[in-house]
């Protein structure tokens, strides 16, 4: 693992970035963390709102174990510590969207400990990033500002709604770094089917915390930038936090520890409020829950039923299907991805099963993504089965049809959503792999550029792509392009 830094280069001299990065992931559950009522998206205002999650007294909070379970699964995924003893605490501050006026998480005690993220610096080195904790909390709701001029209104629909908060070590060193690790962290929580990661609808919200220091000296003071939910505006917004501290630091002045917005349409980060120490929240245990004990059996059960992760599943298909870590990476970011490229795999009847699966995987990832992106469709609205691309790909291997028929065949499948043999058949398009077809059609070629011919044998072998071209147009582009190759040099000699 590369031990990198990345520096920022002011006039007096280098400074090194250091980012931390908490990551707010939604519980995939039908119900919320401590009351029964629904966690469905974008249902009408505070129509799913427990007694509970609205804060009236004497209300009781009951653990859901299934978030629970959800929360050891992702602690397992992400290579932790899961503890069999965990504490949940009152976090008390005031907030108009915070009924209870605390939020019930977990703070000296979490769920889970360790663990780490390996992603890909931008050349392609792997490098390891810690992190620190995984722990439990409830979500809070929403207060929404800008429906009437003179008038706040509440949703407390996302109130109590479970959420894991993922902490990293400060070990994250350039925005794309940031970036790397939230989409790994987003890939991994997808497999594991315990966050659906839909940045956009608030699923998976992004706190990055930026420091910059003079190599070699303690770390400098942290601004914490709040909520962000897009990979591109991480991206920007860290950016731009770097030249702003930058230029603080430059002329002598001092960061201040604060938590700051990220404003996409203007691109720039700006203050929301001085940030408070822990102390502040006056953590304690909260007394209507009792310690979370796990009984190590369990943690066992979950860990035996750990679908394959996207790290593994790379490693697999680089090893059986001999594909590059480039093209691995892509197939497996998504697991929808990666499921449909094997069962295109498992479709193809050819005799060469790695040499199938490497052509499909050039084809998903050049020919079929790219339609996708032209024609605005998903894996799950193909115009043709898994089972066409993969006798598609089994007419080029056994030599029915060249590669470059193959990109015709495959428009007009996309086109129909007619099989590819039928295709070929309709148009005649298997290909001509007859020598004595081959010869006559090069010797009308040759009879036909004499002076060309000659030319070629006084040492201008240049042109021999002119004689390819000409025999493949004489024949339609059907011939095969090895045997016109081999059969043009014996007759030219
Ligand atoms: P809090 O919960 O108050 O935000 P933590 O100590 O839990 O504070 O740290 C939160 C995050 O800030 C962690 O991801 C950590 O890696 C990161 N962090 C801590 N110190 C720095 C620093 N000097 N620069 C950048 N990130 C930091
Ligand atoms: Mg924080």
């Amino acid at each position: 693992m590369s031990e990198n830094t990345y520096f920022v280069e002011g006039q007096t001299g280098l400074w090194e970035v250091v980012i931390g990065l908490e990551v707010h992931a939604q519980i995939r559950s039908r119900a919320k963390l401590f009351s029964g009522a629904s966690t469905e998206f974008g249902a009408d205002p505070n129509s799913h709102v427990d007694y509970l999650d609205a804060g009236l007294p004497g209300m009781l909070p009951v653990v859901n174990q299934h978030c629970i379970d959800q929360a050891i699964k992702t602690g397992i995924g992400l290579h932790g510590d899961v503890q069999t003893v965990s504490i949940f605490d009152r976090k008390n501050y005031f907030y108009a969207d915070l009924p209870l006026g605390y939020q019930i998480s977990q703070f000296e005690k979490p769920i889970v400990l360790g663990g780490y993220i390996d992603i890909n610096l931008e050349d392609g080195t792997p490098k390891r990033i810690n992190i620190t904790r995984l722990h439990v909390e409830q979500d809070a709701g929403k207060s929404i500002h800008d429906l009437h001029p003179n008038h706040s209104y509440i949703d407390l629909n996302r109130a109590g709604v479970a959420l894991m908060e993922i902490v990293s070590e400060p070990e994250i060193r350039s925005p794309h770094e940031a970036q790397a690790y939230v989409k790994k962290l987003r890939t991994i929580v997808r497999y594991l089917g315990t966050c659906d990661g839909n940045m956009e609808q608030g699923s998976l919200r992004v706190d990055a915390n930026v420091s910059l220091h003079r190599p070699g000296t303690p770390f400098g003071t942290r601004a914490e930038i709040k909520n962000v939910n897009s990979i591109r505006f991480l991206g920007q917004a860290i950016e731009y936090e770097i030249s702003r501290q930058l230029a603080i630091l430059e002329s002598g002045g001092e960061i201040a520890q604060e938590t700051r917005l990220f404003d996409p349409s203007k691109g720039e980060t700006r203050s929301m409020r001085s940030k408070e120490d822990a102390h502040d929240y006056r953590y304690f245990p909260d007394p209507d829950l009792k310690p979370l004990v796990l009984r190590a059996e369990r943690i066992e059960n979950i860990r035996a039923q750990m679908p394959e992760l996207p790290d593994a599943k790379k490693e697999r298909f680089m090893h059986d299907y001999n594909l590059s870590p480039y093209d691995a990476d892509i197939l497996v970011a998504e697991m929808d991805t990666a499921y449909y490229y094997e069962s295109v795999v498992k479709a193809s009847k050819a005799d060469d099963t790695k040499q199938a699966a490497k052509t499909i995987a050039n084809w998903l990832i050049v020919e079929v993504f790219g339609a996708m992106n032209r024609e605005s469709r998903t894996l799950n609205t193909l115009p043709f089965t898994a089972g066409n691309l993969a006798t598609l790909v089994d007419l080029i291997l056994d030599g029915t049809i060249s590669g470059k028929i193959a990109k015709d065949v495959f428009a007009k499948m996309w086109e129909s959503g007619k099989a590819p043999d039928t295709l070929v058949a309709e148009l005649g398009l298997t290909q001509i792999s007859d020598t004595l077809i081959i010869e006559k059609t090069i010797e009308d070629v040759i009879d036909a550029n004499t002076d060309k011919v000659a030319a070629y044998q006084g040492g201008k072998i240049q042109l021999f792509g002119f004689f390819v071209g000409s025999v493949m147009k004489a024949l339609e582009g059907k011939a095969n392009p090895g045997m016109v190759n081999d059969l043009l040099k014996k007759k030219l000699g």
